[in-house]
């Protein structure tokens, strides 16, 4: 039996564990003093702690640096409806229904934008039609429940300017 002069460690085969244990071959492992492989050993702790402190810092910054009325303009939130979001996320408080409807109607400004490039357009969402016919120049042609399914669909066509 030999003992590895690094970690003591009884071994049946010296070369096999250096190689697995300790990342070297036999040349490096007689070359290598007991204070040499401390130091590097030291070495290596540092440099793990230095690199799990760059992480950290990133994550504080990205955190702390950012100011709340940046994140609520970004997502055109004020204060009280970001609480009920947050309320809504951790505890399963209902959202207000003026806030569901603030959401509804910003969700539809963006549907009928998109669709307002077409000349014909079919939409489930009254929200969507009205926006259409007010703000883009549709017309309701027809108004269909199709099957006599619901929802009802709001066929419009683009006037002719
Ligand atoms: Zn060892």
């Amino acid at each position: 039996m030999d003992i590895c002069k690094f970690c003591d460690k009884e071994c049946k085969n010296l070369s096999s564990h250096v190689r697995a244990a300790h990342q070297m071959d036999m040349e490096a492992y007689n070359e290598m003093s007991i204070e040499d492989f401390n130091a590097l050993q030291e070495n290596f702790k540092e440099k793990e702690i230095e690199e799990t402190k760059v992480i950290d810092d990133t994550d504080s910054k990205y955190f702390t640096n950012r100011k709340l009325s940046d994140i609520l303009k970004q997502y055109k939130l004020t204060e009280d409806e970001l609480i009920n979001v947050i309320k809504n996320y951790k505890f399963g408080d209902s959202i207000p229904i003026a806030q569901q409807q603030k959401i509804g109607t910003e969700r539809n400004e963006v549907v009928a934008e998109s669709l307002s490039i077409k000349d014909a357009v079919e939409t489930t969402e009254l929200g969507v039609a009205e926006l259409l016919t007010k703000y883009y120049g549709f017309k309701v042609i027809d108004v269909t429940t199709k099957g006599g399914t619901m929802p009802k669909i709001w066929v419009l066509h683009k006037r002719k300017v």
